[in-house]
């Protein structure tokens, strides 16, 4: 049988990068896929260069960032200040739309200020009739402790539910991390005079050649030959320190997974309630059009449950380009059926009428991709069996890393730095 020190499964950014902290060491990356790069791959068709939704990279280590473009000599990129907003019934709030409360119109901002004052109020000036704060017991609960029944209803939880395409109540109430953009009473009233609307990703990077340039720069650092591809990980005896693939036996010292956590519990036999861990699913469609669409637009947010989307961005907008290239994301529940074909001309009919396209604009080019799983429901229970069953696993030299093997909300930066700090754990 075969053997190595660290068998690694998935080539995505985790892997790869898990990989390539290794540096000299003895390892293997199993990837069940014909390429790599999970999903971060990027796709090029009629000119158009698409990502598996918008991949746009907001970096907080300025290390990391610069061992990236020393492995991008020759590829363009560019740093975007960011234009976001939020589709509300015909006009356009800037994002967050929280702090933006004063664009909407003065009833709906009236709403919106007043149930913020008595959600965050300190209790003693609201007296003593004043209805107790809400427990944030949850998501959901956050949402209207935090900001009120008005942010929480015309924006907060109709754009969420569509997006997690579950019931909010179900989630953590720290689901998002620090993804969420929090905003108290003084930020928002502050920022009806002075707008300050920074976040994490108040500025990005993107590479003309599309997500997938940053792949191939960790992918550099991997060591030719290592990378086993369309060979999956079927089966782990975690006993024996023994991995199954579609292909061989390979014996490990340790085992790095970036494979989805619910997945790789079964493929290591470890008991455990599958109805704990859930997920949505995200259907992408990539779509060219023959001319330009709105400018000064990376990306919208739509909330109105009648629009099937809830989010659209502009990949044309960021280079420049003289064609509209849009990513349109569709949230769905993990079991639901995704008729892609049937969904694209509702689509289309959406996006008119919320007028991102015109009557005269022609699809020229289109792709979708179904992210199966997307984003995570981070709640209670998940966040309680995964670390006591990522600490089972640890005992027998598995470790589970990235977005899904983490069971997380983060960026591939976060991915980057998650591999680099295993490995440095591991070397002791
Ligand atoms: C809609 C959406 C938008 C996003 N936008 C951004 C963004 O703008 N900026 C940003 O920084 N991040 C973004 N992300 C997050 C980013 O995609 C992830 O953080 C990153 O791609 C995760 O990489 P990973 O390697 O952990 O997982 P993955 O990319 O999922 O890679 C895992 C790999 O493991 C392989 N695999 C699985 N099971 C097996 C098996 N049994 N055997 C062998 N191989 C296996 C898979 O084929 C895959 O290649 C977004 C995510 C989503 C869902």
């Amino acid at each position: 049988m075969e053997s190595v020190r660290t068998l690694i499964v998935g080539a995505g950014i985790s892997g790869l990068a898990t990989a390539a902290a290794l540096e000299g060491e003895d390892y293997l990356v199993l990837e069940a896929d014909r390429e790599i790069g999970g999903y971060c791959k990027t796709i090029k068709r009629d000119g158009f260069v698409w990502d598996y939704s918008g991949h746009f990279f907001h970096f907080r280590h300025p290390e990391i960032e610069a061992w990236l473009r020393a492995r991008m000599q020759g590829q363009e990129i560019r740093t975007i200040h960011k234009r976001s907003y939020v589709a509300y019934k015909g006009r356009n709030i800037d994002f967050p739309f929280q702090k933006n409360i004063h664009q909407l119109p003065q009833e709906e901002f009236i709403d919106c200020l007043h149930d913020l004052y008595f959600a965050r109020a300190p209790r003693e000036l609201l007296g003593p009739s004043a209805p107790p704060a809400v427990e944030e017991h949850s998501f959901r609960d956050m949402l209207y402790a935090r900001f009120g029944r008005g942010i929480a209803e015309k924006f907060l939880v109709p754009y969420n539910t569509k997006l997690y395409a579950t019931d909010l109540a179900n989630l953590d109430k720290d689901a998002m991390g620090r993804f969420f953009p929090h905003a108290d009473l003084t930020d928002i009233v502050r920022n009806m005079r002075a707008p300050d609307n920074a976040s994490y990703n108040a500025t990005f990077t993107y590479p003309a050649g599309g997500a997938i340039a940053y792949v191939d720069a960790i992918a550099s650092a991997v060591r030719p030959g290592a990378i086993a591809l369309e060979e999956a990980l079927i089966g782990i005896d975690l006993e024996a320190r023994v991995a199954r693939t579609s292909k061989r036996q390979i014996r490990f010292e340790r085992l790095v997974s970036s494979a989805p956590f619910d997945k790789l519990l079964r493929l290591a036999g470890r008991p455990h309630d599958p109805a704990i861990y859930s997920w949505n699913k995200v259907l992408v469609f990539n779509l060219g059009f023959d001319r330009k669409g709105p400018r000064d637009v990376h990306w919208t947010y739509f909330p109105d449950p009648a629009t099937s989307f809830y989010r659209v961005g502009y990949y044309d907008n960021i280079f420049d380009t003289d064609r509209l290239s849009l990513y349109v994301e569709l949230g769905y529940a993990k079991d639901a059926t995704v008729d892609v074909e049937g969904m694209l001309p509702r689509v289309l009919a959406d996006l008119r009428r919320e007028g991102v396209i015109g009557d005269a604009h022609e699809l020229v080019a289109s792709h979708s991709v179904v992210m199966d799983p997307a984003y995570v429901h981070i709640t209670r229970a998940s966040l309680a069996d995964h670390a006591q069953q990522t600490a089972a696993l640890a005992a027998h030299g598995v470790y589970s890393i990235g977005r899904y093997g983490g069971w997380t909300y983060c960026s591939i930066e976060d991915n980057i730095v998650e591999a680099r700090a295993l490995v440095a754990k591991l070397r002791g």
